[in-house]
């Protein structure tokens, strides 16, 4: 196989220069467009015209060139024909997913997601007659097993959010192809670390509110697939991100725009100080959890089909096994040490934590939590960069001392 470089993949791409000849795009807010020539306009709706078929622009829920800059810049990093940025990363699922289904039909779905994709799959979408069935993320014979004639998509995140168990991408791309159905990944835990589209999966989502981004001040997502799945969302009469109409903000667009250029080295800085905090932990005997220490299940399978150069990523878990000393950790790091700040979302310069039963997975059933491994003293930490590593170390050290966990 290839080896595929997102950085690399990402530069190659024709690059956009603002009015003037300005290094940064400029920023097109315009809803509306103007022609010169009348006929022109029946002919973009048409689709004999558009962005790349002669740059015409018609009305930015359509297509915005500022957006379209970004959907060309994500398509390139993940290595896909297309994208289209949304104005959300549920978004993004939520209407790749009722692209693809309709009443009657169901999914199989890992069991650790995000809480809100969770929510989605388990209580929204049945009312619309669309089921799911969950399975362990690292049991392939569940996800065929779980696999019936109304099946139409396999459902995963690269690293579950927040368990870290690692979803087998080509095993599970073999699954789809046999049964010919559609596998849609959620790579925004490892942006640059995995490329989902490389190792099988048709269609990729990202929330851009968390790594790519980076800043923590806007949301959005983006849904990466081939040409013919991106013009069926687009399309006039039928497609979910043109009707359901969650448009991006063109200044979000720029802002992420002007972020892509260090998501590599913010990336590798991420896992590396992750990967330096979560050995420093295990060393103390601290009950963590990284998939870039060799005693994480899944190491040498995410080592696989990782990219080189990026490491293993951001997030960590510690199971503090109740919700009491979870909560006097986070308080203890953030309020004494200085470590991070107490919050969900992810991909930030600083240290974010939160116990995740009781926030962003609150959605996943208590019982169903315990089953797949959520305990109710369980913290992600995604962890930034921000501060000196070594500071970091002894601030956690002394934290995990205090509330007695080592
Ligand atoms: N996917 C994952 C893995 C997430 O963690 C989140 C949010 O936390 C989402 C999707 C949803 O993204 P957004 O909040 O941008 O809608």
């Amino acid at each position: 196989m290839t080896v595929f470089d997102p950085e690399h993949a990402l530069w190659n791409v024709r690059r956009e220069f603002g009015e003037h000849g300005g290094v940064c795009p400029s920023i097109s807010r315009s809803a509306t467009f103007t022609v010169m020539d009348p006929a022109t306009m029946p002919e973009i709706f048409q689709g004999l015209r558009g962005p790349d078929k002669g740059g015409c622009f018609l009305y930015s829920r359509h297509f915005n060139p500022t957006i379209h800059v970004l959907d060309r810049y994500l398509a390139a990093m993940e290595g896909t024909e297309a994208a289209v940025c949304t104005a959300s990363g549920m978004s993004a699922i939520s209407c790749a997913l009722l692209q693809i289904c309709r009443a009657g039909d169901h999914i199989v779905a890992s069991n650790t997601i995000y809480g809100g994709t969770h929510a989605l799959l388990r209580e929204l979408l049945p009312e619309m007659g669309i089921t799911t069935t969950f399975v362990e993320t690292t049991d392939l014979s569940a996800f065929e097993a779980a696999i019936t004639p109304a099946t139409k998509v396999i459902y995963t995140e690269t690293v579950g959010n927040p368990t870290l168990k690692v979803a087998d991408i080509p095993a599970l791309s073999k699954l789809a192809r046999t049964y010919y159905l559609t596998l849609m990944v959620d790579n925004t835990f490892t942006p640059m670390l995995v490329s989902p589209a490389k190792l099988g999966a048709d269609i990729v989502v990202h929330s851009l509110t968390k790594f790519i981004n980076g800043a923590g001040d806007l949301i959005a997502g983006v849904i990466c697939a081939d040409k013919a799945f991106i013009h069926r969302l687009m399309d006039l009469h039928t497609g979910r991100v043109m009707l359901f109409g969650p448009t991006m903000d063109p200044r979000s667009a720029f802002d992420i725009i002007q972020r892509l250029p260090h998501l590599a080295i913010r990336m590798r800085e991420h896992s590396h100080r992750a990967q330096a905090i979560a050995g420093r932990l295990e060393k103390m005997g601290a009950p963590v959890s990284y998939p870039g220490l060799p005693s994480h299940p899944q190491h040498n399978l995410l080592a696989a089909m990782l990219n080189p150069g990026f490491g293993f990523g951001g997030m960590l878990t510690i199971d503090c096994e109740n919700q009491k000393t979870a909560e006097k950790l986070m308080a203890l790091l953030q309020n004494q040490e200085r470590f991070g700040l107490i919050a969900v979302s992810l991909g930030y310069y600083d240290t974010l934590m939160s116990c995740s039963g009781s926030s962003t997975s609150s959605e996943i059933p208590p019982e169903d939590q315990d089953k797949i491994g959520i305990s109710p003293g369980l913290i992600r930490l995604a962890v930034g960069y921000t501060g000196n590593l070594e500071d970091r170390i002894v601030q956690m050290e002394t934290a995990v001392k205090t509330v007695g966990l080592v």
